[in-house]
């Protein structure tokens, strides 16, 4: 979907040649291309004349603190005070890869009463937020890759950079399982094609991802593999769950379980697989599918979550063991489309 021709896009293209004061956000617990696309946009409308300020509602992963403009990030968990401050006074605000306003976290309040303009650019479907733009694109592998899109629709790629196209090659990389899912159109590599004329190292921005790990991790890893999943074959549903004392016990870091879900997909016949992860004070789940099972619909009825038709997001405020036996349980409800 070439933005080009899209009349929001061509509405905020005019926009934009005055200077505004802009926010750019995204989801709690930012992934790749949460982060990739809001230091992408952040720095392609720096480079625009705009001050622009990109918010995140909470810290993310070691692994993503390498991205060019990490430095400019304001954690809003951390310094609710500035960013209060900024985003009352914003004119603009993004919001990137987000599009329910309950993924905002603590933020939310403030940004639902901000005056400013508000923008969505996501790939997530049914999006749940009121915004004045919507730019919201399902066939779409990442938000980076439209991030790219509405850069040169804005006639801004004369401001491409070596270090925006990193970010945006991290959120296609990594949102799409380094090219293995999401992946099949034409367009997504052309611009993969495009990102490696500004001479970005594609296996170093690999390597800072997937080679980033402690050793605790992969000891975390093994000891789910091992001792904590439950394959299910009748049911084609395989899961792991981790609870807080095993998370002390691996001295647990944010984004420590990135990946651990897709693990059992890999064994012959699971087509379906959840990661029960306890919180404090809720327990937060990954769903992933293979083929047509509805990840994001099974997460959006039974646990207050949505994402992607094969991986997707939710939580539940029962106890690890009730969530997990009340998952088994809708799991045979499930039988003929999980079997099929
Ligand atoms: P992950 O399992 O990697 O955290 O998330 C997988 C996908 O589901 C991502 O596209 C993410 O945006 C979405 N997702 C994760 N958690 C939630 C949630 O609580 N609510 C919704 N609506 N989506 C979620
Ligand atoms: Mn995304």
């Amino acid at each position: 979907m070439i933005l080009k021709e899209n009349t929001a896009v061509l509405e905020l293209k005019n926009l934009l040649t005055h200077k505004y004061k802009i926010v750019i956000t995204t989801h709690m617990n930012p992934d790749g291309d949460a982060l990739g696309s809001t230091l992408a946009l952040s720095q392609a409308l720096k480079k625009m004349g705009h001050e622009v300020y990109p918010v995140v509602p909470n810290e993310y992963p070691e692994f993503l603190q390498w991205l060019p403009g990490n430095d400019s990030v304001i954690d809003y968990y951390k310094n609710k005070e500035q960013a209060n401050s900024i985003i009352s006074t914003a004119e603009m605000i993004f919001f990137l890869d987000h599009n329910e306003s309950k993924r905002g976290g603590d933020m939310n309040e403030a940004l639902t009463a901000s005056k400013a303009l508000k923008i969505m650019i996501d790939h997530h479907p049914n999006p749940q937020m009121a915004v004045d733009y919507q730019i919201s694109f399902t066939e779409a592998s990442s938000t980076c890759e439209l991030i790219f899109e509405f850069i040169a629709a804005i006639d801004g790629l004369t401001f491409m950079d070596k270090s925006i196209a990193e970010c945006i090659y991290t959120g296609i990389l990594t949102d799409t399982g380094c090219f293995s899912y999401n992946s099949s159109r034409t367009r997504t590599f052309e611009i993969a094609a495009h990102l490696l004329q500004y001479a970005i190292h594609k296996d170093e921005i690999y390597s800072r991802i997937y080679d980033n790990y402690s050793a605790q991790r992969m000891r975390l890893l093994g000891y789910c593999l091992n001792e904590k999943m439950v394959v299910l074959p009748d049911l084609n549903t395989a899961y792991m769950s981790i609870t807080l004392e095993e998370q002390k016990r691996f001295d647990f870091a944010t984004g420590d379980s990135e990946g651990f879900v897709n693990y059992p997909l890999s064994i012959k016949g699971i087509s379906f697989t959840a990661l029960f992860t306890e919180r404090k004070d809720k327990v937060k789940i990954s769903f992933r599918s293979r083929g047509s099972f509805p990840s994001n619909v099974f997460s959006e009825r039974h646990f207050s979550g949505g994402g992607h038709l094969n991986a997707a997001g939710g939580e539940s405020n029962l106890s690890l063991g009730e969530t997990i036996q009340k998952f088994t349980e809708l799991l045979s409800e499930y039988k003929t489309d999980l079997n099929s």
